[in-house]
Formats: structure tokens, sequence, C-alpha cells
């Protein structure tokens, strides 16, 4: 069994035979799971590691940006290795297939409840205002989603949460891209790179956690013996 394999098999058996991805979703086939690259935030990788007591190279992998399309949110990370430039996404990996490492196809997502904040939101944004002030919930609609949402067919509380809960990880995974970019991107590798991520990440996680941010799931900690510690 390969590493894929391995993270794959372990993630089916946490999540039992099927998930409980709801309608539309559930019969769609899941077009979204095997067409964008699947961004990222040291958030949601810690929040992956943590439930499936694994190393980040894993599951996820940094891409050349520029041959990735992905959702627009995203923010890349510059190394520079001898002078040599590359812009990179931090991303779910994917299978041959280009079918997220996670996807179950007809049987929904393996990592369910601690999937990356992007695919819960998806296609779902904020998209302005509101007459009262409030942001205003959008979605896009394109050939990966060509679906015409109707109000009811979602949970409004539920998305207007998962985005702003995603929006607060968002500025604070910025704020670590850019001191990744100013301070450590020169000569900086994946392993040292990882490290810094998981640092920069588990010390924001637990402040949330100790202010108990009220979405932020109580996760257990990190093993004292990971390879990135
Ligand atoms: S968000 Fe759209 S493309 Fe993705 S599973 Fe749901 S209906 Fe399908
Ligand atoms: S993590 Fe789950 S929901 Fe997100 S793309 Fe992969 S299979 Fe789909």
């Amino acid at each position: 069994m390969n590493k894929k394999e391995k993270i794959i098999d372990r993630a089916i058996g946490l999540s039992g035979a099927k998930t409980s991805m709801t309608e539309p979703c559930a019969s769609c086939g899941e077009k979204c799971c095997n067409r964008f690259a699947v961004p990222i935030t040291g958030f949601d990788m810690l929040r992956i590691m943590r439930r499936l007591d694994c190393e980040p190279d894993e599951f996820c992998e940094l891409d050349e940006a520029k041959y990735i399309q992905s959702a627009p949110h995203s923010t890349v990370f510059i190394f520079d290795k001898h002078g040599q430039m590359s812009e990179r996404l931090l991303i779910l990996k994917r299978l041959k297939t280009n079918y997220c490492i996670f996807s179950r196809h007809s049987n929904g997502c393996a990592i369910w409840g601690y999937h990356p904040m992007a695919c819960k939101a998806y296609p779902f944004a904020f998209v302005g205002k509101e007459a009262d002030g409030t942001d205003k919930i959008g979605y896009t609609r394109n050939f990966v989603c060509p679906r015409l949402w109707q109000k009811g067919e979602y949970d409004e509380g539920k998305v207007r949460q998962v985005l702003d809960a995603m929006e607060m990880e968002m500025a604070e995974h910025n704020r670590i891209v850019r001191e990744w970019n100013a301070t450590r991107s020169k000569d900086g590798d994946e392993k040292g790179f990882f490290k810094f991520l998981i640092g920069q990440s588990g010390k924001k996680m637990a402040l949330w956690e100790k202010k108990e941010r009220p979405d932020t799931q109580k996760m257990p900690s990190l093993g004292p013996k990971r390879g990135y510690m």
C-alpha cells in the first residue's frame, strides 16, 4: 500500500461506510471534487493532520500556482531557490483521475466534517452587502456547479457561519503567507515550510481554542514525535 492509499484507507476507516452529504450535493456526483485543485490553509491542514494522525505530505502538496485552476481566494507562497523563483499553492493531493484524494465518489467525502473550509463554503461566497448592511450571500454558477440554488435548498445561517469562519481563517492564513514570503522564502525547502506553517497555524489555533472561538472544533493535540515538529 502506498502513502496515498494508506491515508485514504485511514480516512475511510474513520468516516464509516457513507458520509452525511445532503441533497442536492449527494446525488450530483461531486463534480466540484474532481475539477478544481482544493486550496487549503494551515488551519485546514492541522485539522486533517490531527484527525488522521498523519503528516502533511501524505495528503497535501505545494504545486506551482501557474499550473493550477483553483478557487480565487488562494494565496501563493514564494520559494526562491538560489534566485529561481516559484509561486506555489498549498492544495489537497489529487488522484490520476483528477479526483481529490479524499473523494469517495457516490459515497461522498472521506473527511466529511473536517473537510477544508473552501469545500464547506463552495459554491457560496459573500458578494456584497444587503440593504441592512449584512454580508450578502451569492454563489458561483459555472461548468463545475451549474445548479441554480434556490433559497430553502441550503441553510443560509450555516452558510453564513462557514463564510465568516473562512474569512477569519483566510485573513490569518494570509498573514502567515506574507510572513513566509518576507522572511523565509529565500532558500526555504518544503520540510522547513511545513514546519513553519504548522508552528504558526498551531499557535493561532491554540489561542482560538483557549478563547473558545465558538466554531473552533476541539481537536486532540499533535503527538510529540512528528517528523515536521
Ligand atoms: S456544490 Fe455543486 S458541484 Fe459540488 S457537489 Fe454540490 S451540487 Fe455538485
Ligand atoms: S476534501 Fe472532500 S469535499 Fe473537499 S474536494 Fe475532497 S472529497 Fe470533495
